[in-house]
């Protein structure tokens, strides 16, 4: 496991100091003055930088700065927190609102895409920005700050749709809120009876582990079954810091996933990704999706084939844990939703029989059942003499 290393800018800096998340925020790193103090920067990588602040959000917490190695240019920690100049460019078919959230938000803070579950989108802003942030159009902007009005909105929507039972709390990152605001969402939520799962999503076990307190997971036990997902990306952000505050969630008795985003030149690499999912699962991070990169404006050097992704699962399941495999993700443009993307394992198929691959690229033969119609007797099945997905589409 790799560990902090105290950077000269903050040596004056108590441990109690560095402990405390407000002392974390306070201190970012967002001019450029301050990264030089980190990194050395070419005069064109200045000049970029120069350019990008101007049009994106830059943050940094000291403790992810902490990680960054300042003489590999290709650090993985770097790529995510500095700016590129190439942010700046545009391709044809980027997007501002990739996923076509706001197309599916019936209330401002609302994205309601599923039939029972809702994104709930409850804080703008963000400890660290992430160079590869998908939701840029909403993060870190003045105009976009969610006020109370709003998320009472939200509340009043979820609970007027009965067949919302999973709501799924996002941002910008959510546990910036402080624990009185944010334990004022969640028990709102938990009063109504049709949720029944209340999830997080946060960077901060990532980027401002420190966040994690006692206070905040004894507030959270109140309100149970919460699931909490991350986003680590690489095996560098696996350090003490990381691993203590992911071990309080889950001794809390939250499970905690993980959801990595397949970024070019940072984990884009089959050895990387081992590493990573076996070092999570190693803290009890059980890794959940692998997302194929957005087509977000500004992040387009991010961004890999789709080959290389299957690639990425062809060399982890079989070879790794199955509970360390994630779902290889394709979230499509114009609102389509996840969609899983797996290597293809059934060579042919006939009347009798299965043409499988396995791991190892070895043939095998699956012999199908005579009898093939099945007559579920579950109330459902039954009374709609519909079987399957057909069922499902017909509701
Ligand atoms: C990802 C997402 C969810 C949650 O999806 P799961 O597959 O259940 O994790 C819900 N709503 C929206 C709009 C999403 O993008
Ligand atoms: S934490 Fe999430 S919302 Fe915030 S910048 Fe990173 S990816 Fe975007």
């Amino acid at each position: 496991m790799r560990d902090y290393k105290q950077l000269e800018m903050f040596k004056e800096v108590t441990h109690q100091e560095w402990n405390d998340y407000h002392w974390q925020l306070n201190h970012r790193i967002t001019t450029i003055g301050q990264v030089k103090e980190i990194i050395p920067l070419s005069e064109d990588e200045e000049k970029g930088l120069i350019s990008c602040l101007g049009k994106f959000k830059m943050a940094i917490t000291p403790y992810y700065a902490s990680l960054i190695d300042p003489n590999d240019p290709y650090c993985p920690i770097r790529k995510q927190a500095v700016p590129d100049v190439r942010e700046l460019e545009s391709f044809k078919g980027d997007m501002e609102d990739p996923l076509n959230e706001d197309g599916d938000s019936p209330v401002p803070c609302i994205v309601h895409r599923y039939p029972d579950r809702v994104l709930f989108l409850i804080f703008n802003q963000c400890s660290m920005y992430c160079r590869h942030c998908t939701r840029r159009r909403m993060v870190g902007h003045e105009e976009t700050v969610i006020n109370r009005t709003q998320i009472d909105e939200g509340i009043a929507y979820i609970k007027s749709n009965p067949k919302v039972r999973d709501v799924l709390l996002s941002g910008g990152e959510p546990l910036l809120l402080n624990d009185g605001d944010l334990e004022y969402i969640i028990k709102g939520l938990r009063n109504i009876p049709h949720v029944e799962i209340i999830r997080i999503g946060t960077r901060v076990p990532v980027v401002l582990p420190q966040r994690i307190t006692d206070d905040l997971i004894k507030m959270l036990q109140k309100y149970q079954p919460i699931w909490v997902n991350t986003q680590f990306n690489h095996p560098k952000e696996i350090t003490s810091y990381s691993k203590e505050a992911c071990e309080k969630i889950v001794d809390g008795g939250i499970p905690l996933g993980n959801q990595s985003v397949l970024l070019r030149d940072v984990n884009d690499c089959v050895y990387i990704m081992r590493e990573l999912l076996t070092e999570l699962v190693k803290i009890r991070v059980r890794p959940y999706y692998l997302y194929q990169c957005d087509v977000a404006k500004g992040i387009n050097h991010f961004r890999t084939s789709v080959a290389k992704g299957i690639e990425i699962i062809e060399g982890l399941r079989g070879h790794i844990s199955g509970f360390c495999v994630p779902t290889y993700i394709v979230d499509t443009p114009n609102g389509g939703g996840k969609i899983p993307i797996q290597p293809n394992y059934v060579l042919s198929e006939n009347d009798n029989k299965l043409i499988l691959r396995n791991y190892e690229g070895k043939l095998f033969t699956y012999t199908l059942p005579q009898e093939r119609g099945t007559s579920c007797h579950c109330k459902k099945c039954y009374s709609k003499e519909v079987l399957g997905v057909e069922k499902m589409l017909l509701e």
